[in-house]
């Protein structure tokens, strides 16, 4: 079923390679195993705890496993996350970024953006954006890959992919993760690189 949904997926590719990030979230064990038996290697998880369970056990078995953090991070469990993550997609603050630079200085990171200024929603505001990012690689010269967003549920998706791909572009930042099941066939149009998409590839989540 998986590699049939895979499938699915790539057909709306394009002509883009997007990095494909396996939203693995509150899915069972005979889910994920059957995407690993896919051949999937790069998985997304929201909660640290909830990715050690998943996942500390099975790092041995596949050397070439990828885990990405897409959830919020508190500072406090920055610690036991570089521990088990490859990339972090959710620095979105000072305190966050200190301690990301403290525990893992070399870690690929993703800057969260709140393009819809939701104010439930994490991410640095694009008011502050280009201060933050000076912030984290001239002051503390972490490895900032991309940025991240996530836009809000009412609105055209296009219009903050667009906002982010302008940003990214003006500041030189490679990639852009964004689009989830719903609209990673528009993120794409808007150049994203990396999409985190979970549902359509396993299906709904348990709980
Ligand atoms: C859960 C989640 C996803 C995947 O959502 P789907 O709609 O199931 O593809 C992507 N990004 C983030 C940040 C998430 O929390």
């Amino acid at each position: 079923m998986i590699t049939d949904n895979l499938r699915d997926i790539r057909k709306n590719y394009e002509n883009a390679h997007p990095e494909l990030i396996a939203v693995s979230k509150k899915q069972p064990d005979d889910k994920i195993d059957e995407a690993l038996d896919a051949g999937i290697r790069i998985f997304g998880e929201n909660r640290v705890q909830e990715a050690i369970e998943r996942w500390e056990h099975r790092k041995s078995s596949y050397p070439d496993l990828k885990l990405h953090l897409i959830g919020p991070l508190q500072t406090n469990k920055v610690k036991h996350a570089v521990q088990l993550f490859d990339c972090i997609h959710t620095l979105d603050r000072k305190k966050l970024a200190r301690a990301i630079h403290t525990h893992a200085p070399d870690m690929p990171c993703f800057i969260q953006v709140n393009t819809g200024e939701e104010e439930q929603k994490a991410g640095i505001s694009l008011s502050d954006l280009i201060n933050f990012y000076q912030f984290c690689t001239t002051d503390l010269n972490m490895n900032i890959i991309g940025l991240m967003c996530i836009p809000p549920r009412d609105a055209p998706a296009g219009l903050h992919f667009g906002l982010l791909h302008k940003y990214a572009k003006k500041l030189s930042i490679p990639h852009l993760s964004m689009g989830m099941s719903g609209d990673y066939d528009i993120a794409l149009k808007y150049g994203a690189t990396h999409i985190r998409v979970g549902s359509k590839l396993f299906g709904e989540r348990t709980k």
